[in-house]
């Protein structure tokens, strides 16, 4: 039974962890992957707002006349005299002013530089003017950008430079003066400028070129690597993807991409890409917090069974000793036969049913050991209690599973039968004298020494249990008064000894 209930405790709660675990994979996959899809649009929000300011920028500058006249006059000037040093004319002349401009404007608006460049791509004047004169070619190794720059229209990304170190990311707008195009004014900010805005989940951040390069990351080692490299294959990124005008470039590491259920257990990451304006945002969290919620439901699972188990063998114990204990009040200990106790529950029932005429018929045999003081006497009261313990192992082996034997106190038996007549009943009573009186295996006892009287009644209608016992009683001492080792029944008319005869 208790095991039966420990059985299907154990069974449910399995089946309640496994349905929670499940539960919590899918819940804890959902949040996860919601978390990076608004880390991924944020990112691309903030670089999209970033980009966009500084392209504004560089819009707005080309728009003044200053520099147009500039570029103009450095051109035709360039023209007449190639040659030239040309050092003089920046230091004092407008070129000159234009740098310190730049310089204060760049300051001012937190990026790292601003260029101006006649048609040539020569650069003119800039924040971070040093002496010489250079050439974009020179200085920042992207000519092809620059030439597809004065080519096409306004507000152009440039590309992005590493020649210098550090990369940065170059927005450009073309300067005109009349109809004609005259250079470029650039503005350029390098990447430790747009790491920061970004959000990262404590994870690395990698801001990778139109080939898949990293350009930008607060983690010097990816730096200037390929994102699908082998070594980045296994490490935990918040990788952003920038797509901006017409480049279109970074592949995650396929063991980034964990998008259906089995990659996300298999890589422990999620993936999520969101496309914002002209930026393509990939996000990558891990999720090493699912393992320990899986590990957590597992020990509370079995928590639960071990406490369910625990608690049904508590409660099996408790009932069992409950059962010992009624058991205990009402036996004999000595005899292991019913005491006086469960004759006084159980009788007035039985009674009522006999009174009802539910019954055949209730009989009572009362035994008493004859001359057993003297055993005690003679052998020891170990022996009679040997004695004692045989008498009631021959009762219990005389009775039906109806009748009911017990040890009234000291040496005094009875046992209630269900039976018709007297005969039934004295047939009992008489197999029982004779067994005991046949006794000859309890040494030093003599076979023969051990006997017992009894006296046999049937209840009669509106009599109690006391009124029973009275008379048996009566027809007991009339067999100790006929000799013992007897039968007395109360229909039969026997040559009865004085009441003091027996002792
Ligand atoms: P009679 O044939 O007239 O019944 O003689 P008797 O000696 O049996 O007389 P009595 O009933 O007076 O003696 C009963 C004795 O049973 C007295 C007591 O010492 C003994 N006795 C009572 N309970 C126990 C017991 O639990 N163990 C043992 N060994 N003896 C007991
Ligand atoms: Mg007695
Ligand atoms: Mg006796």
């Amino acid at each position: 039974m208790a095991v039966g209930i420990a059985l299907v405790w154990v069974v449910l709660i399995a089946l309640l962890g496994v349905w929670r675990h499940g539960h919590v994979t899918q819940r804890h996959l959902s949040l996860a992957t919601m978390d990076a899809q608004l880390m991924a649009r944020s990112n691309a929000r903030v670089l999209g707002q970033r980009f966009e300011t500084l392209r504004t920028i560089a819009s707005m500058l080309s728009g003044q006349e200053r520099l147009g006249r500039a570029a103009f006059g450095f051109n035709t000037l360039s023209l007449q005299t190639p040659n030239e040093d040309w050092g003089d004319l920046l230091v004092e002349g407008e070129l000159a002013l234009l740098s310190q401009d730049f310089a204060g404007m760049a300051h001012e608006l937190g990026i790292d530089g601003i260029y101006l460049t006649n048609r040539d791509g020569y650069v003119i004047a800039a924040s971070d003017w040093g002496s010489d004169l250079t050439h974009l070619q020179e200085s920042f190794a992207d000519a092809v950008h620059f030439s597809r720059a004065m080519e096409t229209g306004e507000g152009e990304q440039f590309g992005v430079d590493t020649v210098n170190g550090k990369p940065r990311f170059f927005f450009s707008s073309r300067v005109t003066q009349g109809a004609q195009v005259q250079g470029l004014v650039i503005i350029a900010t390098s990447s430790d400028r747009i790491v920061p805005l970004l959000q990262r989940g404590g994870e690395d951040v990698l801001l990778t070129d139109p080939f898949g390069v990293v350009v930008a990351s607060n983690n010097d080692n990816w730096m200037y690597r390929a994102v699908d490299d082998a070594d980045l294959k296994d490490m935990e990124v918040v990788a952003l993807g920038l797509r901006y005008g017409r480049s279109d470039f970074l592949s995650l590491p396929a063991s980034a991409q964990a998008e259906t259920m089995d990659d996300v257990l298999e890589f422990g990451r999620v993936h999520a890409s969101v496309v914002e304006e002209n930026f393509v945002s990939h996000v990558v969290l891990p999720i090493d917090e699912l393992v320990e919620l899986r590990r957590a439901n597992l020990i509370m699972m079995i928590g639960l069974i071990v406490f369910g188990v625990l608690l049904v063998a508590v409660v099996a114990l408790a009932l069992a000793q409950i059962a010992a204990i009624r058991e205990r009040a009402i036996r004999d200990s000595l005899t292991g036969l019913y005491n006086r106790r469960y004759i006084d529950e159980s009788l007035p029932g039985l009674i009522e049913l006999d009174e009802r005429g539910r019954l055949a018929g209730l009989a009572l045999v009362a035994f008493d050991l004859d001359k057993f003081k003297g055993i005690n006497d003679t052998w020891g009261h170990d022996v009679g209690d040997k004695v004692l313990r045989r008498f009631a192992q021959i009762l219990a082996d005389c009775a039906r599973r109806t009748d009911l034997p017990c040890r009234m106190g000291g040496e005094e038996f009875v046992a209630f039968l269900v039976e018709q007549n007297l005969d039934g009943v004295t047939i009992f009573a008489e197999r029982v004298r004779a067994r005991v009186a046949a006794i000859d295996d309890l040494a030093p006892i003599p076979a023969g020494r051990i006997t017992t009287s009894a006296g046999v009644v049937m209840r009669r209608p509106g009599e109690g249990l006391e009124e029973m016992v009275k008379r048996a009683d009566a027809l007991l001492y009339r067999a100790k008064a006929n000799g013992r080792n007897r039968i007395e029944r109360e229909d039969q008319v026997s040559d009865a000894l004085p009441a003091d005869a027996a002792d």
